[in-house]
This record gives C-alpha cells, structure tokens and sequence, in this order.
C-alpha cells in the first residue's frame, strides 16, 4: 500500500483533497477562486487570497487530540509535543496541579483533594472543563510570540457528537486559537500513512487507539462507511489486570497491566512464548508478591478486546459497497494507533478478513501529521465543512 502512495508528492496529494473537498461544498463546481471581498478601505482581506495560494501553514498548529496521547503539530517544525492525555487537578477547586506525562505519574497515587484522570477516556469529551483545561495547556505550551493566535486542526475522535464538536472548537478559541476546524481521525491517518485517498478507490483505515478504535474505507477524499467502538488499548490494560485478580488473586495498577501487554502481549502464537515477572499486592495475604506470567495467559487475558475489534473490523468490511470492497481486497487495510503495535496484530487481522494488511510506518504519530499536513489546506477544508455537505461524494454511500 505504502509503495502505491510514493508516487504522490504529499503536497500535490493534498492539495488534491483540497479540491475534492471544495468541489463538493461547492456543489459540484471545480475548483473556483472565492469571490475576492475588499475591506471598507479597498485592500483585499488577506484570508481571501489564501484560498488561491494556500499558506504554508507555519506557526499554525494541528492536534490529535488522543484518548491515550495528546501530539501537537506546528508547521513548519513537525511533532512538538507528545503526552498522555492525563490532568491531575484538586477536586474542589479545579486548580490544575500537572497535565501530560507528569499528571500521569499521579494516577492511582493522589491524595484524596486531587483527581488525575483521562478526560477523553472512552472517546468523548467526558469532562469538557477538564478538557478544555488541557488543551489549553498543551496550546499555551507550544505558543510563542510569532504565533500568538495560531490556526489550529484539531482531530478528534470520530465518535463526537456536534456539541461536543463545539465545545473543542469554542475551548480552542478560549486557549488563544485565532481560527479552528476538526478534522476526522481516519482521514487524518491516512493522510498521515501515504495513502492518496483522493482516488475514487477504496482505501481501509484501521486506527486502535486507547479508549477507542475507529474503522472506515475512504474514497474520493471522504469517509463512506465507518464504525467506532469503545474498546482499545485500556480495554485489553483492564482484561489483564482482570485476569490477574481471579486467576492469581494478584492486584496490579493499570500501568503495571499496560506494561505487560506492551512487554509479552500477543495476538498470535509465539515462537518461542515469552515470560515476565509481575509485582503486586496478594488479594489473599495482602502482602506485596511477584510471579512469573508468560505470553499465552496474556494471549488469551486480551482475547475478549480483541474479538471486539475483530468484529467490528469484518462488520465495517460487510458494509462496504461492492466496488470499494474489491479495491481493499487489493490493496489492503492500513493499521494505525498504539493499539495495533501488539504483537501478531495485523497477521492476526490477515488472517480473519483474509485481506492484505499493512502497518503505517509511525501508527503513534500519524494522526498528527496528517493533522498537520492538513495545515497547509486550512481554509479549503474550512469551506468545506462551513457548506455542512459533506466533503466527499455522498453519491457512493450505498452504491
Ligand atoms: P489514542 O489515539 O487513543 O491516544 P494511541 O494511538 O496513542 O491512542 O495508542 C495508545 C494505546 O496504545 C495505549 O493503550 C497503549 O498501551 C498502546 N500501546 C502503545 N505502544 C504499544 C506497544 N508497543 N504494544 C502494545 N500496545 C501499545
Ligand atoms: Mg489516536
């Protein structure tokens, strides 16, 4: 897949999108230079030339706003920012104590006045004021003088509701953004991955993030079929820490559990099978224990999360319309996010679908640069979105 997407220059293939997205705003015209609108005193306004030479898009910023990882963009200097998506503030009066990987040192280990905790655990904006607390720090870390009012491309999950689109877009403009526009996760990540998705071929995205994972085969720039389920990296983090309590009355935290998956943790057989020693509290005797566990116990602990995934994966690919189906059965299905990195994962997914599987070169990164490829076509994808058509050719739905 990733050979097929090298014959694109990244900036030609998104300018392409551009004017896909734009001809569908449009009604179907081609890309068309918006009416040029002068100021009162006759100059014209800056944004309106934009549309007809994109920007570079430096000093503006793009976010994938993860349930697991929170990664900022900034043109024209790549990933700058990449932590957990944790807050820890006092429960009383909000006041934020540490956000990112120094909030997530806290889970589990806070005194009773203070909360750390993953705003956007299972996909949606659980607590907005904690949210908006975090985006704004992580904003506020990034800005300096030069971009003091930066555009910014937030990818959300795709499971959001329109309020709670608004309310990341309204905590944008609050945190000092001077425009905002969302984008969607698996169109992010393939863009991210290479793949030219403006093509009226099917390209099928799998993205296994922490509390989420998202499912959807692209074409023509859009999103023609897609599915979101709630199970990801955490759900398998809380199967093994579920085993563990009833197979050997062992209590563990869920970093200890998420160290396991990410040391020994498999989808498949492996050769040889691996061990790791585990510490933690005995339900039985409460005293601090250690035991050996290997990958097979592990394999079957996450089996549950897996199917899960699995199942969605084959119900996305049932609802495929026939032509797209075909062009996935060729060029296959890309995997992206944290998630798909267990071991055995995409031979695992290969062998269920049947379908060639392929894994984006960064799966933890490529949300935020395709976000942040997306950067450079702001104001096309701005239009797009202010037509409330969709940005893609709604004409395949159901073809
Ligand atoms: P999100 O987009 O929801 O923030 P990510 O794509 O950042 O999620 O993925 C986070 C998930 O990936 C976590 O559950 C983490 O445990 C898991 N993960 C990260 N690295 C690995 C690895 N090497 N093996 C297995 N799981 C991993
Ligand atoms: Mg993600």
């Amino acid at each position: 897949m990733r050979e097929g997407a090298s014959a694109f220059s990244s900036d030609l293939r998104i300018a392409e999108i551009a004017r896909v997205a734009e001809k569908g705003a449009r009604g179907g015209r081609f890309w068309q230079p918006v009416g040029i609108r002068l100021r009162r005193d006759g100059t014209r306004k800056d944004n309106t030339r934009r549309h007809l030479v994109p920007s570079l898009g430096v000093n503006d910023m793009a976010i994938d706003l993860g349930t697991a990882n929170t990664l900022v963009y900034v043109g024209g200097r790549g990933i700058v920012v990449s932590e957990p998506s944790v807050i820890a503030s006092d429960v009383e009066t909000g006041e934020v104590h540490a956000v990112g990987a120094d909030a997530e040192l806290m889970i589990g280990r806070t005194p009773a006045s203070i909360s750390a905790v993953r705003p956007l655990r299972h996909g949606v904006i659980a607590d907005f004021e904690v949210t908006e607390a975090m985006l704004r720090h992580f904003i506020r870390k990034v800005l300096d003088r030069r971009m003091a009012h930066p555009r910014l491309i937030v990818c959300a999950p795709s499971g959001v509701t329109e309020v709670e689109r608004r309310a990341v877009e309204e905590a944008s403009l609050a945190a000092g953004a001077r425009r905002v526009h969302l984008i969607e996760e698996p169109i992010a990540a393939a863009i991210g991955a290479g793949l030219p998705i403006e093509e009226p071929v099917g390209r099928m995205v799998v993205d296994v993030g922490g509390g989420t994972s998202e499912m959807a085969v692209i074409s023509l720039g859009g999103i023609v079929v897609s599915r979101s389920v709630r199970v990801g990296g955490y759900e398998m983090d809380e199967a093994i820490a579920h085993y563990l309590r009833t197979t050997h009355q062992l209590a563990v935290g869920s970093r200890t559990a998420e160290r396991i998956k990410i040391e020994i943790g498999s989808a498949v057989a492996l050769h040889p099978e691996e061990t790791v020693e585990v510490r933690g509290r005995h339900l039985l005797s409460g005293l601090p224990t250690a035991i050996l566990l290997s990958s097979g116990e592990i394999r079957d602990a996450i089996a549950g999360p897996m199917r899960e995934v699995l199942q969605a994966i084959r119900d996305t690919l049932e609802d495929t319309p026939p032509e797209l189906a075909g062009d996935i059965a060729r060029d296959g299905i890309l995997l992206a996010g944290g998630g798909t990195l267990v071991r055995g994962f995409s031979q695992l997914v290969a062998a269920e679908t049947g379908m060639p599987v392929s894994s984006a070169e960064s799966p933890l990164t490529c949300v935020a640069v395709g976000s942040g490829q997306a950067l450079d076509h702001f104001d096309q994808l701005s239009i797009a979105r202010r037509s409330r058509r969709p940005a893609y050719a709604a004409d395949w739905r159901g073809a």
